[in-house]
């Protein structure tokens, strides 16, 4: 195996890393869909967008693979980030470097592996966009410019995220630690701690904008036949699947989380209830539209949504509360439907 010996930059590379306010963040749509579109590209099972931190390798997009990290001393991404070319092993089985690391002897049993750096605007490889496989592979001369291609999407993507307003916000308000304690682990959305976080900051810059903020409590409909029926594993593959799907459903700047169990809050800035409405049309079909994919099976789901806009005179608590209340009709009147909070007084917009 590799020993874990640490280029002379490194230090240039963690702070250049760490300066990007990427690592414990929420997934990322756009790069969902790149990793999404990769692999069905290179028919491969597992794409990652890979940042090789200090100990760990943390995977700020992933599709195939069930972890949100694994330790750097044997990660593949560590090799390829020392260098600026793509870095492939065709099958780790016969490579002397990698035969007995443990992710080529156990689970995920990578036999090819082909990772292209992704670097920052001073030139520091931040990680790799990789391709996973558990069979040995060979890319073609084409195939290799095609996979550099989209890394060089998915590095544009990153540089321009840097720059926008959320990431601004994130830094200002949020430590690295307090960032990791508001993420949940099993879909990569902010969790109920972020909620509250963001609750108060998305009320406050309502209000600086004159816009409303919009609650939205959307829940899964009969999700507990799913793990009744195909067990907890395909239940929490559920939830990941459900996390992308609000998550392309709303706006880039909306905040998605997981409030609990199979039950996720968006907050979203909004002119009216119309607005409002909208976005969870959006999510309501995003979810019910087409099937969920698992590994053994196909299944239709559909969430029920309840919305509220928080008025002036109620604070972002009394507003879930209407959000709630809202989704408890919507479950009544028969789910797989979007039910606006009663407003506060007949004649008030909110
Ligand atoms: P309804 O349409 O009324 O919302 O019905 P439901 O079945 O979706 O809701 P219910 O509250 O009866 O069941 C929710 C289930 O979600 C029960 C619980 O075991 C399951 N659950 C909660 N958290 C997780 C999780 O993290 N993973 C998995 N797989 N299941 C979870
Ligand atoms: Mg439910
Ligand atoms: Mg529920």
């Amino acid at each position: 195996m590799l020993s874990l010996k640490l280029p002379e930059s490194e230090t240039q590379r963690q702070a250049a890393l760490d300066d990007q306010e990427l690592l414990d963040t929420p997934a990322d749509p756009y790069l969902d869909t790149i990793v999404r579109v990769v692999r069905d590209l290179f028919s491969v099972q597992t794409v990652l967008v890979s940042l090789v931190d200090r100990n760990r390798q943390w995977f700020k997009s992933r599709i195939g693979l069930d972890v949100a990290e694994t330790p750097r001393s044997i990660s593949f991404c560590d090799q390829a980030i020392k260098s600026p070319d793509m870095f492939v092993v065709n099958d780790a089985h016969s490579d002397p470097r990698f035969n007995d690391n443990p992710l080529v002897t156990d689970n995920p049993y990578v036999r090819f592996y082909a990772g292209q750096p992704l670097f920052s605007d001073e030139g520091q490889a931040l990680g790799t966009l990789c391709l996973i496989d558990s069979s040995p592979k060979q890319l073609s001369l084409s195939e290799m410019q095609l996979l550099k291609d989209m890394a060089t999407l998915a590095e544009g993507y990153l540089k321009l995220r840097r720059v926008s307003h959320q990431t601004e916000q994130l830094r200002a308000a949020l430590s690295r630690e307090q960032r990791k304690a508001m993420l949940d682990p099993l879909t990569q959305l902010w969790n109920r701690a972020g909620l509250e976080h963001f609750l108060a900051l998305e009320q406050q810059t309502a209000h600086d904008r004159g816009a409303y903020l919009g609650v939205l409590f959307c829940d899964l409909d009969r999700f507990k036949q799913v793990n009744d029926t195909h067990g907890h594993d395909a239940g929490d593959q559920v939830l990941w699947q459900t996390a992308r799907r609000i998550a392309a459903a709303v706006r880039p700047n909306d905040i998605v989380t997981r409030n609990g169990g199979e039950e996720f809050v968006v907050l979203t800035l909004v002119n009216d209830v119309h607005e409002l409405e909208q976005i969870a049309e959006r999510i309501r079909s995003k979810v019910g539209d087409s099937h969920f994919t698992l590994e053994q099976t196909e299944l239709p789901l559909t969430i029920s949504i309840g919305c509220a806009l928080t008025c002036e005179s109620e604070t972002g608590h009394e507003a879930m509360k209407r959000a709630d209340r809202a989704l408890y009709q919507a479950k009544n009147k028969g789910r797989d439907r979007v039910e606006i909070a009663d407003r506060l007084k007949p004649d008030a917009s909110c």
